[in-house]
């Protein structure tokens, strides 16, 4: 019996402390998606994966069963720099910020969650000050070694006095794809707003909850996204410490990302209550919705399970391309018939040789394919498929390339 940490997320609203939670999609139990096997037979422990919704600020959120500490710590192999997308992302980003906020080198950077120092580099490079804060202690040395400075620690409101004490008020907060990690939100942003004055400006990017109704990435929902953020909610624990929501950017990052802009100074423009409409007429706040996008989402993994039997049938070797986090929610809610897969491969040094927690399917690296020329490939990672796919045709031109979301479709 696995033991609840906290009411947050499945009673109490971790935004804004509502105790209307309605339930959404519960996907069973389930291991934590970065706990990579050593071998096919480990046992891995599961937690509860069930997604509620706030019927206030929408906010949809899953049960504290696990430490953050237990998931980000150690062994978090995953690296931002792997994904050329990323890092395209990246430097525009750090270009349109230099250009738009006048940064030059007295302009402090600061990143929370800041990864292997991908995004901090594209600043550097532009000749700015920047401080990443990253506490995954194996990724943040990687950063380190590429002369990103960068602190291994949570962050919070006591990390935030302690960074203020020796570098200042940054010019800019950077808190990309991190919100969703944060069981104590509150705590976080108190740690934003203390760092933060009047002239700084904080950007928080997050996959759209809008689009993950509309689209069904259910896929999306796993242990390490305590949270999945909307305009209402952001907007709710940014005042809470004294911050307003002053501009959203809508971005195509992960199927469709939101940036949100806080400050404690500048004016709110259209673009935030555009925000707040688009949500609500997308129906966040509306239960049948939500009950059509669970019946979608257990068709979805229907879906999958059937082309798996399909191609078993046939006898063809099927492999997967891509051990990410959002394939392993995918096959574990599939079950058996993942073991389809003869193997996946995987660009990550980190994780060949494991395998998948759950499936327990094997990952090797791409050059498998070459050798293998399996039949069909399944890309897991959706949301960067072109990008993989050109480098499946060039290993194993005859293989069938097929993606699962939001349904199973062949693309080359
Ligand atoms: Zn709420």
């Amino acid at each position: 019996m696995t033991k609840l940490i906290s009411l947050r997320g499945t009673s109490e609203c971790r935004a804004c402390g509502s105790q209307e939670l309605e339930s959404v999609l519960d996907l069973g139990v389930q291991p934590l998606p970065s706990e990579y096997g050593h071998s096919a037979n480990d046992v891995l422990d599961v937690f509860p994966l069930h997604m509620r919704i706030c019927k206030c600020c929408g906010l949809g959120q899953l049960g504290e069963y696990v430490l953050p500490e237990r998931i980000f710590h150690h062994a978090y192999p995953y690296l931002s720099s792997a994904s050329s997308t990323w890092v395209e992302h990246a430097r525009k980003y750090a270009v349109d910020m230099k250009n738009l906020l006048g940064l030059d080198s007295q302009s402090l950077v600061i990143e929370l969650a800041s990864n292997d120092g991908y995004l901090l580099s594209a600043f550097q490079k532009l000749g700015i000050t920047v401080l990443g804060i990253e506490p995954a202690d194996n990724v943040a040395s990687i950063a380190r070694a590429a002369d990103v400075p960068t602190l291994t620690e949570f962050f919070g409101a006591l990390t935030a006095e302690k960074i203020l004490s020796i570098h200042g008020h940054p010019r800019l907060i950077v808190a990309n794809n991190v919100f969703a990690h944060i069981p104590d939100m509150h705590d976080f942003m108190k740690g934003i707003s203390i760092l933060a004055d009047s002239k700084t400006i904080i950007t928080i990017e997050n996959p759209s909850f809008a689009v993950l109704l509309q689209e069904t990435l259910f896929d999306t929902i796993y242990h390490e996204h305590y949270s999945y953020l909307t305009a209402h909610s952001v907007r709710v624990v940014a005042q809470a410490h004294g911050l307003e929501l002053v501009h959203v950017d809508q971005l195509s990052t992960h199927g469709g990302s939101n940036r949100y802009w806080l400050s404690s100074s500048k004016t709110i423009d259209d673009t935030v209550n555009a925000t707040l409409e688009t949500e609500k007429r997308a129906g966040l706040f509306d239960c049948h919705e939500w009950e059509a996008f669970a019946t979608r989402s257990r068709r979805s993994i229907e879906g999958l399970r059937e082309w798996f039997l399909e191609r078993k049938q046939n006898g063809d070797t099927v492999v997967g391309y891509g051990a990410a986090h959002k394939g392993n929610t995918f096959l574990n809610a599939v079950g058996e018939a993942s073991k389809t897969l003869a193997y996946v491969v995987d660009a990550s040094k980190e994780k060949q040789g494991r395998f998948l927690p759950g499936s327990q399917v094997p990952v090797l690296a791409p050059e498998q394919l070459a050798s293998g020329q399996p039949s069909d490939v399944l890309i897991l990672p959706w949301n960067i498929a072109p990008e993989i796919a050109e480098r499946i045709k060039q290993l194993t031109p005859n293989a069938r390339i097929w993606v699962a979301q939001p349904m199973m479709r062949q693309i080359f």
